[in-house]
């Protein structure tokens, strides 16, 4: 008989929650989990012989061999920095812990620092050598940050589990990163609540409801510091070095591919509105939801039938 199987962890520096239905979905979660620490391994920014470091370790110094997974992340995120004309792309980690200091320090940065550290965050300094299996830093102090991706990959990896091991029906979360294997075990869709910016945590304005499909949302209200009394969140314009001030509050995009909408969601964010408008109609996902500074809520092309709005908000189509 088929049952579910509920848990909640703290995985990849973040909650982790998992709802699996099949014959044994214990032994589905058990084996995700092995997973999502390995991939944790293989991406953490923070542990010591991750492949991340390593690369961060060796920067201008020499290239590092690359397992398969890492490679095919490097590549993707490479392809998302293309596409969105690197308003997303990894190699921003300089620019985010000069924030993080200024934030400790509640001290803005210097322009100089800004600029000279806007130097090793070119996006250019990355060279993948797919033949060889390496990638090189070509800087000493550039740095690799898989944070606004890694998170969509492990969601997409854990699906691709699912499936292999029979799960029928399955839902994952990470840290507000979530996907789904097919609908509900009731064959209703999943229903993926829609975080309202400026309200508490659990208070959504909207609602997506989805099957095989991922949503994540990008936003300024989650993470960010405080310095001199103002906000400063932690997606950064790598045009600017400054964190992205554009018209929105949050994006949410909706794609088969999770780390297709991890990408997209922080690229879309930074790039605006009308840019991030075009960015998502011209890629493959299903569509984006874009909540403004004006508290207006705007749909992308093909978004309305998958899309309930819970709140009075002047809500419109693209
Ligand atoms: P979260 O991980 O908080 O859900 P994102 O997916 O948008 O949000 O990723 C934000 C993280 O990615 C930041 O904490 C930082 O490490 C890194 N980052 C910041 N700005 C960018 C950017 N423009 N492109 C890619 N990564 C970024
Ligand atoms: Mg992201």
């Amino acid at each position: 008989m088929e049952t579910i199987f509920e848990a909640q962890d703290f995985i990849m520096n973040t909650g982790v929650e998992q709802k699996i239905c099949g014959h044994a979905p214990h032994a589905i979660y058990e084996a995700s989990v092995n997973k999502l620490h390995a991939l944790e391994q293989m991406m953490s920014f923070y542990r010591d012989g991750s492949e991340t470091t390593e690369l961060n370790r060796h920067a201008g110094k020499e290239a590092v061999k690359l397992s398969q997974d890492m490679m095919f992340v490097l590549e993707q995120a490479q392809a998302f920095a293309q596409l969105s004309e690197n308003a997303f792309h990894i190699l921003l980690a300089p620019m985010v812990q000069l924030w993080r200091n200024a934030g400790a320090e509640n001290k803005l940065p210097a322009r100089d620092e800004i600029s000279k550290t806007l130097k090793l965050c070119d996006s250019g300094n990355l060279v993948l050598d797919k033949a060889a299996g390496t990638a090189y830093l070509k800087q000493e102090g550039a740095m690799l940050d898989l944070g606004a991706i890694g998170k969509g990959f492990a969601a997409d990896v854990c699906c691709d589990l699912y499936k292999a091991l029979g799960a029928t029906s399955a839902f994952i979360n990470l840290g507000g990163n979530v996907k789904t294997l097919g609908s509900r075990p009731d064959g209703k869709p999943w229903v993926v609540g829609l975080q309202h910016p400026d309200q508490p945590r659990g208070k959504s304005y909207g609602a997506i409801l989805c099957a095989d499909q991922s949503v994540v949302t990008s936003g300024a209200y989650e993470r960010y510091q405080v310095i001199d009394g103002r906000k400063y969140h932690h997606i950064i314009d790598g045009r600017t070095g400054y964190p992205s001030a554009s018209d929105l509050k949050s994006v949410t995009v909706v794609s088969e591919n999770s780390m297709q909408a991890d990408a997209l969601s922080t690229a879309a964010f930074v790039m605006g509105l009308r840019k991030g408008t075009d960015l998502i109609d011209q890629a493959s996902c299903t569509g984006a939801v874009f909540f403004t500074a004006a508290n207006e809520v705007y749909l992308s092309k093909g978004m309305k039938q998958h899309f309930r709005l819970l709140e009075r908000f002047p809500c419109y189509e693209l």
